[in-house]
């Protein structure tokens, strides 16, 4: 079996009056979500960074550009499928994924179970296979004092 590793990263401010989008599920009841020329949806930006990494196919930005206004507030879970069906990801399957949330707010732990669900539904892979976890940053930087959301994924994909 051949095998790649890919890591992604991505960071979005968080503003008032937006919808808070993580892997594709909305959080509910909250009054702050990610400002971006899409949905904003961190952790699918930085999953479709691994996946391009994984197959060094470049990055988010040459594939979907922000000034482009085909995805202004484009549901992030698009882009995803966009690029699961490239052809160049055909023969490869995710084996596994590992992505940690750095948010000082909103407290995540009691989403995780969906967040997770919403990936493997968005990646047509089981639950076992996605793992997701949050921290804080301990009250430091902008992500700390609740400015901002980052997400770092890592992942494997073979064939
Ligand atoms: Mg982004």
């Amino acid at each position: 079996m051949r095998i790649r590793i890919g890591q992604g990263y991505d960071i979005h401010r968080l503003v008032e009056g937006r919808k808070l989008r993580l892997g594709g599920y909305t959080l509910p009841e909250q009054t702050r979500g990610l400002l971006g020329h899409s949905d904003a949806d961190v952790l699918l930006h930085a999953l479709i960074d691994a996946l391009l990494g994984a197959l060094a196919l470049g990055d988010i930005g040459q594939w979907f550009s922000d000034r482009d206004p085909q995805w202004k507030d484009a549901d992030s879970a698009l882009l995803l499928k966009t690029v699961l069906e490239a052809p160049q990801l055909q023969a490869w399957k995710l084996l596994n994924l590992d992505a940690t949330i750095i948010a000082q707010e909103p407290r995540l732990q009691a989403h995780i179970p969906a967040i997770r669900q919403s990936l493997a539904d968005l990646l047509r892979c089981d639950c076992t296979q996605v793992s997701v976890k949050a921290k804080t940053n301990e009250g430091l930087d902008a992500v700390g004092t609740g400015q901002a959301i980052a997400v770092q994924v890592v992942l494997l994909v073979g064939h």
